[in-house]
């Protein structure tokens, strides 16, 4: 994809979300995280659980506010919207949540929770309904489904649900945050196909955010990867998996299983020694130190700057630095 002429959709500026854990503890979900998505694109977010990437998708879509840094959004600063603005914007960009079970409220119809928005929008009953179904269709489902809850439905269809409530109000953004692994894995590929499939032909961007790098191969055009509330690589999709550059991504791309038995005997596998640090008031340095095969002193006493070691493609190690 040739974006450089072209003006992102969506720019993530020196995003920062602190929580407040005590009278002098910041835990750093998101530390100055800078990023851009550009129209008709899937960025992927991807890192172990606690990197920060679901803080940042809930910041992009404004149900976090941020600490301070800038999310914007086709030109304009989400944090500053008038109301009328916000309202748009609301329509714009939505998001599809993990947990199909919790996110769809199980006192609501398909028909109500699907139609929910339209509705508050002031649509007439009959269009209403005819919209749900269309969405419905869309989504793999059918009129006969309107009356049911929720729970009547397996993981997979609720999914679809959620999907179809996004779309109801035509957004061009979607946060997709997790949106498949609450999901059994056969389930998986036909959910990431529909949302390709809904991709071309709604002209949607999205946001995809997920735990690890097997599942997002097949549906990002560039992939962002997080570790401890920073970036430490991004890259175009092909040049990512081809030239994992990060000892951190290197380690996640060993993890994933080889289909083919003869390549999977060459594999090895990266193991990342210990556990995920504390988020909460970071030292200053590489935030991988701890747990890097290949960590020196200077690691220990200097954070690595996110650097461009090839067109697109940046990296935050000092291995890298020429
Ligand atoms: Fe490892 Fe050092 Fe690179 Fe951090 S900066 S990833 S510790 S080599």
């Amino acid at each position: 994809m040739e974006n450089k002429e072209k003006q992102p959709l969506v720019q993530v500026k020196n995003l920062c979300k602190y929580f407040k854990v005590g009278r002098h503890a910041d835990l750093k979900a998101v530390d100055n995280v800078s990023f851009d998505i550009y129209k008709g694109e899937t960025v992927s977010l991807v890192g172990e659980s606690g990197c920060g990437k679901s803080t940042t998708g809930r910041c992009l879509i404004r149900l976090y506010e941020p600490t301070s840094g800038e999310v914007i959004f086709d030109g304009k600063d989400v944090t500053k919207l008038t109301k009328e603005e916000q309202k748009k914007f609301c329509h714009r960009v939505q998001m599809i949540f993990q947990n199909p079970y919790a996110s769809l409220n199980p006192r609501m119809t398909v028909r109500e929770i699907v139609g929910e928005a339209l509705r508050q929008h002031g649509m007439p009953a009959k269009e209403v309904e005819k919209k749900v179904q269309d969405l419905l269709e869309t989504v793999g489902l059918n009129k006969d489904h309107m009356s049911r809850f929720a729970h009547e439905f397996s993981g997979g269809q609720r999914q679809r649900i959620g999907i179809a409530r996004a779309l109801s109000v035509d957004p061009e953004f979607i946060i997709c945050d997790e949106p498949i692994s609450a999901l059994d894995v056969s389930i998986q590929a036909q959910v990431i196909n529909m949302l390709k499939e809904l991709q071309e032909t709604r002209g949607l961007t999205y946001l995809f955010i997920a735990h690890d790098l097997s599942v997002v191969k097949y549906i990002s055009d560039r992939v962002v990867v997080m570790y401890l509330g920073t970036i430490v690589e991004e890259a175009e999709t092909e040049e990512l998996y081809g030239n994992p550059s990060h000892p951190y991504t290197q380690a996640l791309l060993s993890a994933i299983p080889e289909a083919d038995p003869d390549k999977a005997k060459s594999n090895r596998r990266i193991a990342i020694k210990g556990e995920i640090p504390s988020p909460i008031n970071p030292k200053n340095c590489c935030r991988f130190a701890e747990r890097c095969q290949y960590a020196t002193e200077r690691c220990y006493q200097e954070m690595p700057q996110l650097r461009e070691i090839a067109p697109g493609h940046r990296v935050a190690c000092h291995l890298t630095e020429k």
